[in-house]
């Protein structure tokens, strides 16, 4: 089993890439001795930037799927890539042609629409490379012949296609410069590559492969192609659905474990309502046979839920320290540090209404940095007299309260409602709004524990001082 995922470095890693990257990686993992090798496909030399590749290798980094040896780079492989043109050419199996897309055109008009260009015989063939009268080189056309190409995939079945119908594939351009087709067979079959993992795109692309490989009288490789990713809606995924990059993914706060978990099971799975499969177990059980033929949703919304179960399952400690270092990287650390007991508490509170680390501090970080600006959450809770009647009897009610904990805070301000002969929103929420500044914020009465008596009482008579 060797494998590669072979990324274009012509922007971030989106998530059908990167489902692809994984893909291959849990088949070499879950193989003995199975190696995940890493080429990256830099022929579009404008678009290739080293900016791209960092970007690419940061996200697999990220995602924690390691390749083995140093990553390959494609544009090192042309002269290579023009041997194997002169030998293509110097055996007959491929040609010199000027034929352009009017003349393959003309061809079919008087063949048959369905007849693939055979240019070996046609007056558009050129006896060599040197150029015409005009300067213009002729390209590199491989000969296609008879029979049939059956491409053998893993996800797909066989399909059979008659080369009949195949044009004489373009295999390099007019200044000898080898085109993608030549390139990845080439690449794949120097690298030893035992089976090719790739998107559902590349599809039209895999019967010429096999033609080069054909012509070379190699074996090709086992291919699996994966079905598309749609949004929610059904539509091919695209920003308009959310985050749709690992970098985009990473910036929302979510966890890799979890991205990973989640893009495994996006068209693979044993069982329909599988949701959570560890890591390791995911390496054992991953089977490349099982992947759908269906296109897969990606679901932000599932992947959070997702996320809010790996973020809980790290118990709170755990949590607090992935917090802390998303709060000291979103530049929180001065609100956070040396205030560990205050941030597990926190954690402890929040962590059942998170489902990303993001979604902590605009929950919880008002704990730390002091009520947040919500006028209308002020307007509505904190103005009228009898609100803030209220909020004085219980300021009264919980400078009495000791010990001043979670259970005493509760059952005091539970009765307080009583002795008011008021509705529990009236008394619970003027005091959540005095403390939090809002009224989205972990339980009021875990908040004011965690934030103690004096700062409770502080908060509240700040908010009356109003
Ligand atoms: N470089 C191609 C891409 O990024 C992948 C080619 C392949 O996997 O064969 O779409």
């Amino acid at each position: 089993m060797r494998v590669r995922f072979a990324p274009s470095p012509t922007g971030a890693l989106h998530v059908g890439g990167a489902r692809a990257a994984l893909y291959n990686w849990l088949l070499a993992r879950g193989t003995d001795g199975g190696r995940f090798l890493l080429r990256i496909e830099d022929t579009d030399r404008e678009r290739s930037t080293p900016e791209n590749v960092e970007q690419i290798l940061d996200a697999l980094r990220w995602l924690g799927l390691d390749w083995d040896g140093e990553p390959d780079f494609q544009t090192r492989h042309e002269p290579r890539h023009r041997e194997v043109l002169a030998q293509l050419l110097a055996d007959g199996r491929a040609y010199h042609s000027r034929a352009t897309a009017e003349d393959v055109k003309a061809y079919k008009a008087e063949h048959g629409a369905d007849r693939g260009f055979r240019g070996a015989d046609h007056p558009t063939r050129a006896a060599d490379g040197e150029p015409d009268a005009d300067g213009r080189r002729p390209a590199i056309r491989l000969v296609v012949p008879d029979g049939e190409t059956v491409v053998r995939d893993l996800v797909r079945g066989d399909t059979t296609f008659r080369n009949v119908h195949m044009d004489d594939p373009v295999i390099a351009r007019g200044d000898g410069s080898p085109l993608y087709n030549l390139a990845v067979a080439v690449d794949d079959l120097d690298a030893g590559i035992t089976h090719v993992v790739r998107g559902e795109d590349h599809l039209s692309n895999t019967p010429k492969q096999l033609l080069v490989y054909a012509a070379l009288g190699a074996d090709p490789p086992l291919f699996a192609h994966l079905p598309l990713l749609h949004g929610p809606d059904g539509k091919k995924l695209s920003k308009r659905h959310g985050a749709a990059s690992v970098q985009e993914l990473r910036e929302a706060g979510y966890l890799p474990d979890a991205v990973v978990n989640y893009l495994a099971l996006l068209g693979w799975g044993d069982e329909d309502d599988e949701t959570e499969i560890a890591r390791d177990e995911l390496v054992r059980r991953f089977d490349i046979g099982r992947v759908s033929k269906n296109p897969a949703r990606f679901d932000e919304q599932k992947l959070k839920w997702l996320n809010g179960r790996y973020l809980r399952a790290q118990g709170v400690d755990g949590l607090a320290a992935t917090i802390a270092d998303h709060l000291r990287d979103a530049g929180h650390g001065d609100a956070i540090d040396g205030r560990d007991e205050l941030l597990r508490t926190a954690v402890a509170i929040s962590q059942e209404k998170i489902a990303t680390v993001d979604d902590f501090w605009p929950l919880a970080g008002f704990l730390f940095a002091g009520p947040v600006d919500d006028e209308k959450a002020r307007a509505k809770f904190l103005t009228s007299e009898a609100h803030r009647a209220n909020l004085r009897a219980a300021r009264d009610a919980l400078a009495a309260v000791e010990p001043f904990t979670v259970e005493a805070v509760d059952a005091r301000l539970r009765a307080l409602v009583g002795e008011l002969d008021a509705k529990a929103k009236d008394v619970f929420q003027p005091v959540r709004v005095a403390l939090s500044g809002t009224t989205i914020s972990p339980g009021v009465f875990e908040s004011a524990a965690a934030l103690g008596r004096d700062e409770t009482l502080r908060r509240i008579d700040a908010a009356l001082a109003d």
